[in-house]
């Protein structure tokens, strides 16, 4: 192509071009931006269970003389790095949802499969926390995703409802197909969650009451990680909660059409 015709081609695209390109430099300004926040509220966060990692190692070495102590510091020691490993398996995940990457495992997942995994997962927490979960039936129903970045997602809501439930609590996961979409609800008679800051759970390390969250141990992402999670698969998660009643999360994610003639065999009598 000869130059002239270059220039003659360029003048031509060139607002649309120049928009464009303005477009592409804010969003690349955004993304930007929003990886600097992550790094700087991670390294914050990072900062209080390393503090405590060091001290606790100081403190062992002071007591060197008195073994019961040295057992209580090692005991404190051993569940900050328990957390310390947690947080940052968390960090890595988010991370990872919130970066440009494609998921890589598309596939038909089935739903009752995902919440039958998340149950599981969290058995023993359930179990210690004094919680029952209790299970609908299964739906046989499909969406197209990441079998385990989905797992995840229940999981973290699953967790939740069981860290902020009372002893003896019954926390309950639905499955339902509605409008399309397939929903999966995790419904809770805990704490419940004041209006003011059911918006704001879903930020990362956002957490609605300080002083309980931290005697949870949370972390702060699993609601982050759950959004992510839902929105790279095309859906959406909310809330509904009433403080000193309890909460109910839905995840919408978009029914996949599958065969299931051939996904759904029958069971073969013994
Ligand atoms: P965390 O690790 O602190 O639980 P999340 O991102 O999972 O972090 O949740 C953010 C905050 O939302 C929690 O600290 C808690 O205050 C509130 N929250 C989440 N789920 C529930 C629930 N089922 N019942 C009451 N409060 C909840």
């Amino acid at each position: 192509v000869e130059p002239r015709v270059v220039a003659a081609r360029a003048s031509v695209i060139t607002p649309r071009l120049t928009l464009i390109v303005i477009r592409d430099i804010t969003e690349r300004e955004r993304v930007e931006q929003m990886r600097r926040d992550f790094v700087s509220n991670t390294s914050h966060e990072l900062k209080t269970p390393v503090g405590a990692v060091t001290l606790l190692a100081e403190a062992i070495e002071s007591a060197a003389d008195d073994p019961e102590q040295v057992r209580h510091f090692v005991r404190r020691l051993s569940a900050e790095a328990t957390r310390l490993g947690q947080l940052t398996s968390r960090i890595m995940n988010l991370s990872r949802l919130q970066s440009a990457d494609e998921i890589s495992e598309m596939r038909d997942v089935s739903v009752d499969e995902v919440v039958r995994a998340a149950i599981e997962s969290l058995a023993v927490s359930a179990e210690s926390a004094e919680i029952s979960v209790a299970r609908g039936g299964d739906r046989g129903l499909f969406v197209r995703g990441d079998r385990q970045i989905l797992t995840e997602a229940v999981s973290n809501l699953l967790a939740n409802a069981i860290a902020y439930s009372p002893p003896g609590a019954q926390v309950g996961v639905g499955v339902r197909e509605a409008d399309g979409a397939v929903e999966i609800a995790v419904a809770d008679h805990g704490i419940g969650i004041p209006e003011e800051d059911q918006q704001r759970v879903f930020e990362r390390f956002y957490r609605a009451d300080q002083a309980r969250s931290r005697r949870t141990g949370g972390t702060g992402l699993g609601l982050a990680i759950v959004k992510h999670a839902v929105q790279r698969h095309g859906g959406s998660v909310d809330l509904w909660s009433r403080p000193g009643r309890g909460s109910t999360f839905t995840i919408r994610l978009p029914l996949a059409a599958v065969d299931t003639s051939t996904t759904r065999k029958p069971k073969k009598k013994k």
